[in-house]
């Protein structure tokens, strides 16, 4: 799989459509070794930009998709556009469907206890032929990780949904990626939430004005102090331009 890649804010996104990364992901999900693709928004790239280690995570994945709106636009004003904006549930559920085609199945981590299954639920009615190969919410103890890691593993899963919230799922997958067996890992948020239900994504007009991230503040306003890391990154980046 060959990459074009632009940096910002020293965080390698891949300039892709939303169709390629569709392809890439189904390259990497087929290919041998353990494969990671993370989906940052501009409050990843800022927690990568004031943590070196954490860039380093993500600066290892096999592909970085620009998820939310300010990342296309922080590339526009750094001169290294980006062809468009690559939401990673969106690219979650395309995957899930190439997954059922092509018979394969996803072990589901993450989120509250419950959740992980209703996902599943929704999955299997949705994407004919996938098959979900196990399910673990993502609420654990240190100690509990080997045992989280056992049961991945003798799921044969070939896909690993690890929706922890970032950093921690980037973090989770780049420590334990040696010990998988799996084909790809995907850091993916509240994508397990929108799946069962328990978590909305904006109505369809507020995606297409690029306006999800207002959608959110409004509903749940004690993100605001997570929402401002947007005006911070757009900042940042103005900083760094030439
Ligand atoms: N979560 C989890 N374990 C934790 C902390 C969070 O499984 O220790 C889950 C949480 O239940 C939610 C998801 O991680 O389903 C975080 O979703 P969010 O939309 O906040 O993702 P982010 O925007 O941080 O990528």
């Amino acid at each position: 799989m060959k990459r074009d890649t632009v940096d910002i804010l020293g965080v390698n996104i891949d300039n892709v459509t939303m169709e390629e990364a569709i392809a890439n992901a189904v390259e990497l999900v087929s290919n041998e070794g353990v494969s990671a693709i993370y989906t940052p928004n501009p409050e990843i790239v800022m927690e990568a930009y004031n943590d070196a280690g954490f860039a380093d995570v993500l600066n290892s994945a096999d592909m970085c998709v620009p998820d939310g709106i300010g990342v296309i636009y922080g590339a526009k004003l750094l001169k290294t556009p980006l062809k468009e904006r690559v939401p990673g549930f969106e690219l979650s559920c395309h995957l899930f469907k190439k997954l059922g085609e092509m018979n394969k199945s996803v072990f589901l981590f993450g989120s509250k206890p419950g959740v992980a299954e209703k996902a599943g639920e929704k999955l299997l009615a949705d994407c004919s032929g996938i098959r979900i190969a196990g399910c673990r919410d993502g609420y654990f103890k240190d100690e509990d990780e080997a045992g989280i890691i056992d049961q991945i593993n003798s799921s044969n899963a070939d896909l690993l949904m690890v929706c922890l919230g970032a950093p921690k799922q980037e973090k989770w997958i780049y420590k334990n990626k040696d010990k998988l067996n799996v084909k790809l890992c995907i850091g993916a948020g509240g994508t397990l939430d929108v799946l069962a239900g328990t978590a909305k994504r904006a109505p369809e007009i507020f995606i297409k004005m690029n306006l999800e991230w207002l959608y959110r503040i409004c509903r749940h306003p004690s993100r605001l102090g997570r929402s401002m890391s947007l005006p911070k990154f757009m900042l940042t980046v103005m900083k760094n331009g030439k």
